[in-house]
């Protein structure tokens, strides 16, 4: 199936919130899922671009006028619109385009599923003011494009939502990414070990991929399974995935030996953990930052 290209549209933002609860917000959370997956698309060579990349507040009209910049009204193009839901259930959502079949959707949902969110139901929504029209601008108003958009769960839900969209929202921008990737026919290499503590780096001037697995606690072979990398050679401004800087305590430890030796301050470790005291347990996990 033809792809002209995928559109990422981080819901909300700036002057308005969308939901808002349990310490999460939904414009944040949308930027931060969006963020994710557009440089996966963006490292499997998939051509993407994002309506926003920051806290600002975009109108209906100048949202839809983005989306239609990147790659005009195809209907080979993608329309990913992130958000999180609000209401009190708990689980994902996906609502396509009255235009659209639930293909897509249904992919989604099954890939969230397989990630371990559970899930609702995928639907259309009709105006009720006009039956033949859809309900929210991002499908009604983007007259060709496939569009959809991805609800990951309830901010206020009393299950197990909030610690997902929390601890593991990065799992679920990967579910999406991958459900694409199959929907187009597109090849899909898959990260190991994807968590929020995963950072993507910046390739600098004299970087080595060995030298970064040393600094990362990882090794070469890992950083190259992780970006799909056919050669050593790095690029200055190059995107990395690299694993997240988890260490485990062992016998003997300080904070004071573990922020020498990698390079970071006892008063870091402390604040990156909420560590409310300075004894070590043996098999402890700390955040290196
Ligand atoms: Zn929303």
């Amino acid at each position: 199936m033809a792809l002209k290209g995928i559109v990422i549209d981080p819901g909300h933002g700036g002057s308005d919130p969308g939901a808002v609860n349990n310490g999460i917000k939904e414009k944040d959370y949308a930027l931060m899922i969006s963020k994710y997956m557009y440089d996966r698309f963006k490292s499997l060579g998939v051509p993407v671009s994002i309506t926003r990349t920051n806290d600002i507040t975009l109108s209906p009209k100048s949202r839809i006028n983005k989306i239609k910049s990147f790659y005009g009204n195809s209907k080979d193009v993608i329309v990913i619109s992130n958000h999180l839901n609000a209401g009190g259930g708990d689980g994902a959502e996906v609502i396509y385009a009255l235009r659209n079949t639930n293909s897509l959707s249904k992919k989604i949902l099954s890939e969230l599923e397989n990630s371990g969110q559970n899930v609702r139901k995928y639907y259309q929504l009709r105006l009720p003011s006009n039956s033949k029209k859809d309900y929210y601008f991002i499908h009604r108003d983007t007259p060709n494009n496939e569009a959809i958009i991805v609800e990951y769960g309830f901010v206020d839900s009393t299950k197990d939502d909030v610690n997902q969209i929390k601890n593991d929202y990065k799992k679920l921008a990967e579910a999406v990414v991958k459900a694409v990737c199959e929907y187009k026919g597109i090849k899909y290499k898959g990260v190991s070990n994807i968590n929020n503590n995963s950072n993507y780096y910046i390739v600098k001037k004299g970087d080595t991929l060995w030298d970064l697995a040393v600094k990362y606690k990882t090794s070469v072979k890992n950083i190259k399974d992780l970006n799909n990398l056919k050669s050593d050679v790095l690029q200055v401004g190059q995107k990395l995935l690299l694993p997240s800087k988890t260490y485990i305590v062992k016998k003997g430890d300080s904070l004071w030996k573990i922020a020498k030796e990698y390079n970071t301050t006892i008063n870091d470790l402390i604040k990156n953990n909420n560590l409310k005291s300075t004894t070590l347990q043996i098999g402890q996990k700390l955040n290196l930052g």
